[in-house]
């Protein structure tokens, strides 16, 4: 048998002993949704309902990250949705500096497998990691470059859980991701049919068109 790129790299994860977490999982949380996908979803690390079903955002904050989904018309089918760390942090302790290093590497295959043109970072954790130091609140709802391809950071679906007025204003920056895959004619999570795609699929944005949001919000989340 041969063994795909992808399911070797979940092999990885899955039997990873790097960190700590090892010890403490029930399950490793490599990713999940379409590997053809042009859009890859980054959350923090799994929780417990994720750690109990291998999965990502199976719980209560992926309910609100389904909806957002649905509300832009895509579902979870549609994109990949993947962590920054694979292996729940116990009682959804923040993750250590040494597990992000530890785990980054799988998330930077991912990417190289999956190949998406934009990254929509959930949550300060998820964007943080790739740009330190920069605040979510002025971050969040505007598109950026990053290696050549484009992140959309918004805040984390669990936030609205705490604060409902979070709600929203996910809600709005999902819209404007809306507006943005639109923009660029993108392709929803198919591998396009012929091979015109390349003009396509280019994503080129000029984020000037879009609204600049002053947002003042916690930026704890
Ligand atoms: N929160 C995350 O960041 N990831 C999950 O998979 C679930 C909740």
């Amino acid at each position: 048998m041969v063994i795909s790129e992808y399911e070797s790299l979940v092999n990885r994860i899955t039997s990873c002993v790097k960190c700590d977490l090892c010890k403490t999982r029930t399950n490793a949380v490599p990713g999940e949704g379409s590997l053809d996908s042009k859009i890859m979803f980054v959350g923090e690390a799994p929780g417990a309902r994720e750690d109990e079903k291998g999965l990502p955002f199976v719980g209560a904050a992926g309910n609100v990250l389904s909806e957002m989904l649905k509300l832009i018309g895509l579902n979870r089918q549609q994109v990949y949705i993947a962590n920054i760390i694979k292996c729940r942090p116990p009682d959804n302790r923040d993750p250590s500096p040494h597990e992000i290093n530890q785990c980054w590497g799988y998330l930077d295959k991912q990417i190289d497998i999956i190949d998406p043109e934009l990254i929509v970072t959930l949550g300060r954790h998820s964007f943080g990691n790739f740009f330190p130091g920069e605040l979510i609140s002025q971050a969040r709802g505007k598109p950026r470059k990053w290696k050549g391809r484009t992140i959309f950071p918004v805040y984390h679906p669990a936030a609205t859980l705490h604060n409902p007025r979070l709600k929203p204003v996910l809600a709005e920056d999902f819209r404007k991701m809306e507006a943005l895959i639109n923009s660029a004619q993108f392709d929803r999570g198919k591998t396009p049919a012929n091979n015109s795609c390349e003009t396509q699929l280019t994503f080129d944005f000029d984020s000037s068109h879009l609204p600049n949001i002053k947002a003042n919000h916690d930026d704890k989340v």
